[in-house]
């Protein structure tokens, strides 16, 4: 049960309703199972959120929407295996908005259905003109619950592989572990269905959503991105080195490939290839990139060798 409490003087009893309504709106969005007390700002976020909410409507067709690529690497072999597609908003007050702000909103409002197909229909665009300029870059989308909730998703996905004429292998659809465990049933059938186009399945921010290792073995899942909350505890935190051994066993056991999330120092890189991670993205190698800087960085990594030591050329790629 999710409460919201104003109390006061108002002009009048529909006002306090009000912002007892945005007290517990704000209850909801805080997790809710809780009571929030109205304060005036919370007002103010209201509408800033109601603004944004009216903006984004417009971003699409604006052509405000675009899509940066963060590189993924081979951990053993430090080549790059693929990129992730990682959409952004360009503003026209606000400047760029990340998608930790503006992907939830899209996700009440359903919004995300006709952006999710935007990007998967540029990124799969991408795809294939860098496959013919002589880059094959395996590319991952991040697909949200709503969509995969939906019977037209399997469709989609199948037309844009024929429109663009991408190898489905190439594509890899990334999932969050809490939208699996939702209803896991349903989740494994539309996973097999989307598996049967030819394309790989990625749980993201894996370890976070206590996913029951049955269930695990059910979905038909290609890779486990480990969630970077367990990176970036290697050093501050006993458990968290544990758990990424006790992860990447999980993958190997299942034959499934590891990857890990948010790379930002080399001693976190170091571990991570003691433990015989597959993969790697994180902001060492690379920050999400437009397409023209992600050329740059493909054309020049491979005329690096990075046998011995990798720091030094890693960080001159990065600065
Ligand atoms: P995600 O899929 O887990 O993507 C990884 C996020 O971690 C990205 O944030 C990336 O920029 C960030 N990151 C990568 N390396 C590092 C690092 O070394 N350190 C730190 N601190 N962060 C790093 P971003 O681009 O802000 O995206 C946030 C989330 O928004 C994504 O998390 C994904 O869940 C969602 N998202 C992004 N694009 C899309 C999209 O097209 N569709 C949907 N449904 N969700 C999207
Ligand atoms: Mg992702
Ligand atoms: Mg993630």
């Amino acid at each position: 049960v999710s409460v919201g409490i104003a109390d006061g003087v108002r002009p009048c009893a529909s006002d306090l309703l009000r912002d007892a309504d945005v007290a517990l709106y704000s209850a909801k969005g805080a997790g809710k199972n809780r009571f929030v007390v109205f304060q005036p700002e919370m007002q103010t976020a209201v509408q800033e959120r109601l603004e944004l909410e009216m903006d984004l409507r417009d971003a699409l067709d604006a052509g405000q929407l675009f899509v940066l690529y963060q590189p993924i690497f081979d951990l053993q072999h430090l080549t790059i295996a693929g990129v992730e597609a990682l959409v952004r908003w360009q503003h026209p007050e606000r400047g760029v908005i990340m998608p930790d702000l503006f992907i939830p909103l899209a996700e009440e409002t359903g919004l995300i259905v006709p952006i999710g197909k935007w990007v998967l229909e540029r990124v799969c665009e991408q795809a294939v003109v860098w496959r013919d300029q002589g880059n094959r870059l395996g590319v991952s989308v991040n697909v949200s619950a709503v969509q995969l909730d939906r019977d037209d998703l399997v469709d989609h996905v199948r037309r844009t592989l024929a429109a663009t004429g991408l190898d489905p292998a190439d594509l890899t659809l990334e999932i969050t572990e809490t939208t699996l465990m939702r209803d896991a049933a349903a989740t494994a059938r539309r996973l097999t269905d989307l598996k049967e186009l030819g394309v790989r399945i990625a749980i993201d921010d894996f370890g976070t959503g206590y996913s029951s290792l049955a269930y695990l073995r059910q979905f038909p899942v290609d890779a486990l991105k480990i969630d970077r909350s367990f990176i970036s505890g290697i050093a501050s935190s006993s458990e968290a080195p544990a758990l990424i051994h006790t992860l990447v066993q999980l993958g190997k056991t299942l034959g499934i490939e590891t990857l890990a999330e948010g790379i930002e120092d080399r001693a976190q890189l170091h571990q991570l290839q003691l433990e015989s991670c597959d993969t790697g993205q994180g902001f060492l190698f690379a920050r999400p990139l437009d397409p023209a800087a992600l050329e740059d960085l493909v054309a020049t990594w491979s005329t690096i060798n990075h046998h011995s030591d990798p720091a030094p050329e890693l960080e001159r790629q990065t600065t």
